[in-house]
């Protein structure tokens, strides 16, 4: 057991070392990008855009503004969730990614994560406040990092408009560790976030703009629009790098 976390620590301090010594390559093709992010453009250039994403719920495939289920269908009429916003389709190349950075602990991916997000249209004065999704303690010291923290904050670095958004007091809250979503089946994703996140702060009458790195379901946003709508958050708007498209 003491071997197999010595091994690990080592292991992220090689991807570490590694981020030092090569910040330009692209993570996809090892060729030099050109700027301070570890993605080409031409490997960016093959990712799939959102471009045909449901203005609601941003599942990709769907022809028009609404998709079948936010025209009145299947999906809740009013949901805590006012809307995803997520420019990317997550396909096997983005799936790629995600594993080297939160699970390799390969921190200059975050760049990667904040020029794709940056691919969608932010209107900063829609927004009283911008949020990043809660890991538990637990799972974030295990993982080194919040993901969503280092996005909000790299977006903030990007779009100054957004720092008046950022780091206020309201914040959300993870109450439980829980199964990892990336494991789970749709209905265990839901039994997993009932009641796991708890607002802290005054959110009355605020617009909230909740950051994520993938929205796989839509289960992990709607439970936090939920905390958010229950403490009295006007609107709820989830922005994350990409959609999962319905299986
Ligand atoms: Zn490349
Ligand atoms: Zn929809």
């Amino acid at each position: 057991m003491m071997l197999e976390k010595v091994n690990k620590t080592l292991r992220a301090l090689s991807a570490a070392a590694l981020d030092r010594i090569a910040p330009h390559l692209c993570v996809f093709c090892d060729q030099p990008t050109g700027d301070h992010t570890a993605l080409c453009q031409w490997c960016m250039d093959a990712l799939e855009p959102n471009l045909k994403g449901c203005s609601r719920c941003a599942l990709p495939y769907t022809p028009g503004l609404l998709c079948p289920a936010c025209q009145g269908g299947t999906a809740d009429p009013e949901p805590a969730l006012s809307q995803i916003v997520a420019p990317w389709v997550y396909d096997a190349h983005l799936s790629y990614f995600v594993q080297r950075w939160k699970y390799s602990k390969q921190r200059r991916l975050d760049s990667i994560g904040i020029k794709l997000m940056l691919n969608a249209s932010i209107c900063s004065g829609n927004h009283d406040i911008m949020m990043a999704t809660p890991l538990h303690w637990q799972r974030q010291l295990d993982r080194g990092f919040n993901q969503s923290v280092d996005l909000c904050r790299g977006l903030c670095h990007q779009r100054p408009e957004l720092r008046d958004l950022y780091g206020l007091g309201p914040h959300l809250v993870r109450r439980r560790a829980t199964a990892k979503q990336s494991l789970a089946s749709g209905l265990e994703r839901q039994y997993n976030l009932d009641q796991a996140f708890e607002v802290r702060g005054d959110v009355s009458g605020l617009r909230v703009l909740l950051v994520d790195d993938i929205c796989t379901t839509g289960a992990t946003g709607a439970a936090m629009a939920t905390a958010l709508r229950d403490a009295g958050a006007d609107h709820v708007t989830l922005w994350c790098i990409a959609r999962t498209p319905r299986r």
